[in-house]
């Protein structure tokens, strides 16, 4: 990862507000990131914060799975998902998948406020950083003499 990073921003319908607070209490440091957002949390960020974008499809509509390409694709080093937990949600399935890929590829992953004021506090949030537990050469070369 560069220090400049590529951040996905996601939130349910509960959780937009807070997005959009936490997005605009550190306006300072993500201007100086990129950002990529499901259909309408990132609309709402460009136009109710004014910041550049990169708009996917609505996250039920196909920009959870979207984002979660970027991810395999090695083209995001950052998600903050703000999850509704108190809601059942038509696409929960793509909730987890983005959870699971986020652990596969070692990116920093956010699912709530705290986290996120942690994880943008760190001064690696601005650094470069290599995860270190996303080797998976084993895996890939595995013996599939016994299929
Ligand atoms: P949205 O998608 O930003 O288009 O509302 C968020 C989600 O995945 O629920």
């Amino acid at each position: 990862m560069k220090p400049n990073k590529r951040i996905g921003l996601v939130a349910h319908d509960a959780k937009k507000r807070d997005l959009l607070e936490w997005v605009d209490d550190h306006r300072g440091t993500l201007e100086r990131h990129e950002l990529w957002g499901t259909g309408t949390t990132g609309g709402l960020v460009a136009d109710r914060l004014g910041l550049p974008v990169h708009r996917l499809k609505s996250g039920p509509l196909g920009g959870d799975q979207q984002m979660g390409a970027l991810i395999a694709e090695g083209r995001l080093d950052v998600l903050i998902f703000f999850t509704d937990p108190l809601s059942s949600m038509p696409h929960d399935v793509d909730v987890k998948a983005l959870v699971r890929l986020s652990t596969v590829y070692g990116i920093a992953m956010a699912c709530n406020r705290t986290t996120a004021d942690f994880l943008i506090a760190s001064p690696l949030f601005n650094a470069a950083y290599e995860p270190v537990d996303t080797d998976y050469s084993d895996y890939i070369s595995r013996q599939l003499d016994r299929i």
